[in-house]
């Protein structure tokens, strides 16, 4: 009696592992699942950046080359619109715009107004990337 009951309980004891087992190669599966998707966006992420880099290349050395400009003038207006959000820290922090239609304050990297759905909330086309 002893030995049956012991090994009902052995028995299920070996099912709760056998179950456990599963569910840690099911979560290792969708983390494996989850790594290999995120690596995947990040070497398209890198290939974008890296076009988007030879494409400002491109440009720049076609305005320096059709207006004059020097690197200087780029370097200038580099470190003025770095100093608009009030931090110089090499990058563009979008804080708040102000709507053009209602003049309330909306965060900028929404595309539309949430106040009075204005389309254009920020002022230049990169205020929407
Ligand atoms: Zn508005």
């Amino acid at each position: 009696m002893y030995g049956l009951f012991g090994g009902m309980f052995g028995g299920m004891y070996m099912m709760q592992a056998q179950m456990a087992a599963g569910r840690a190669e099911t979560a290792a599966a969708k983390s494996q699942s989850r790594t290999t998707r995120m690596a995947t966006e990040i070497r398209m992420l890198t290939e974008r950046l890296d076009k988007l880099i030879l494409v400002n290349m491109a440009l720049w050395s076609l305005v320096q080359e059709k207006t004059g400009l020097t690197e200087k003038d780029l370097e200038d207006r580099v470190e003025q619109i770095d100093l608009e959000d009030g931090v110089a820290d090499g990058k563009v922090t979008r804080t708040v715009s102000e709507c053009p239609n209602c003049g309330r304050r909306v965060s900028a990297r929404h595309k539309r107004c949430l106040f009075c759905g204005n389309k254009k909330i920020g002022s230049t086309s990169l205020d929407q990337v």
